[in-house]
C-alpha cells in the first residue's frame, strides 16, 4: 500500500478530477487495498459506487451502519443489493441497542435531542469502523444541499483519536438526474420509499417525503438539523 503525503492533498485531488468515477475507483483500491471502505445508507448514489466497484472488479468491501431504527424497506433493499451484486454489506451498530438506549438516556432521544442521538448511533459507530480503514468512500455529492455544495472530491477526515483518514466521494459532481439515470440503464434495486416521496432515507423516527427542495430537507422535519455529524463532526482538510 502507498503511502500518502497529506501535503499532497490538492494534487492528488486534481488529479482524480480528471478520473472517472470508476478510475477513482480504481485509485482507491490500488492505493489503500483493503484498507479501503464504501460507506453507504443505500441512497442512490451510494448504490452506483458499489455496482461501479464490481463492475470494475474492485472488491472494495462495503459497510452500513445500522442504527436499528432504519425503515424495513431500506433494510429489504440491502438484501436485494447484496444479491443482485453477489457482495456482503457489513452492518457496524452501536454500542447500545435502541433499548439500552432508552434506558440510559431516555426514550425516544430523537424527540428531544438529535444531536446525541446521531452521536450514540452514528458517528461513535463510524468512529470505530474508521479504525479499520485508511479511506472511506462515501455517496456525498454537491447537489444535495447548500451544506454539502462545497464537498470536495477528496480531503482528510479525523478518526476518534485525531488520526488521519482519507475521505474519497467519487460522485461528488453528479447531479441527481445522473444518479438516477445510471440506476434506470443498469436495472439497479433501489429503496421503493422514493417512489412515495421520500428523496433521501435515513431513519424512520426522521425522515419525512418532500416536495421538492433540497434531496435533503425531510431530513429531521422541526429541526435545524441537517446533517447526522459523520460528515461534519470529523471533517479535518
Ligand atoms: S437520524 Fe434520528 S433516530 Fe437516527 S440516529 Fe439520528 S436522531 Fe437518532
Amino acid at each position: 500500500m502507498a503511502e500518502l503525503d497529506p501535503s499532497q492533498i490538492f494534487a492528488l485531488e486534481e488529479k482524480l478530477a480528471l478520473f472517472t468515477p470508476a478510475d477513482r475507483l480504481r485509485w482507491a483500491y490500488e492505493t489503500f487495498g483493503n484498507r479501503a471502505g464504501i460507506g453507504t445508507s443505500f441512497q442512490p448514489a451510494g448504490i452506483v459506487i458499489m455496482h461501479l466497484a464490481k463492475t470494475s472488479q474492485l472488491p472494495i468491501p462495503a459497510f452500513t451502519l445500522n442504527t436499528g431504527l432504519l425503515f424495513p424497506e431500506t433494510l429489504e433493499l440491502k438484501k436485494k443489493l447484496e444479491e443482485f451484486l453477489g457482495i456482503k454489506i457489513e452492518e457496524v451498530h452501536p454500542a447500545q441497542t435502541v433499548e439500552q438506549q432508552a434506558a440510559s438516556h431516555g426514550p425516544e432521544l430523537w424527540k428531544r435531542d438529535p444531536e446525541k442521538c446521531c452521536e450514540l448511533r452514528k458517528v461513535d459507530s463510524l468512529g470505530k469502523k474508521l479504525f479499520e480503514l485508511d479511506l472511506w468512500i462515501t455517496g456525498m455529492r454537491r447537489d444535495q444541499s447548500a451544506e454539502r455544495a462545497s464537498t470536495p472530491l477528496l480531503s482528510l477526515a479525523a478518526r476518534p483519536d485525531h488520526s488521519d483518514v482519507w475521505k474519497l466521494n467519487p460522485l461528488v459532481e453528479w447531479s441527481r438526474d445522473q444518479v438516477w439515470q445510471y440506476l434506470k440503464d443498469h436495472h439497479l434495486p433501489y429503496n421503493p420509499l422514493h417512489d412515495r416521496g421520500y428523496r433521501s432515507i435515513g431513519c424512520w423516527p426522521c425522515t419525512q417525503p418532500t416536495q421538492g427542495g433540497d434531496e435533503r430537507g425531510g431530513r429531521w422535519p422541526g429541526f435545524e438539523k441537517k446533517e447526522c455529524g459523520i460528515h461534519t463532526k470529523n471533517r479535518k482538510i
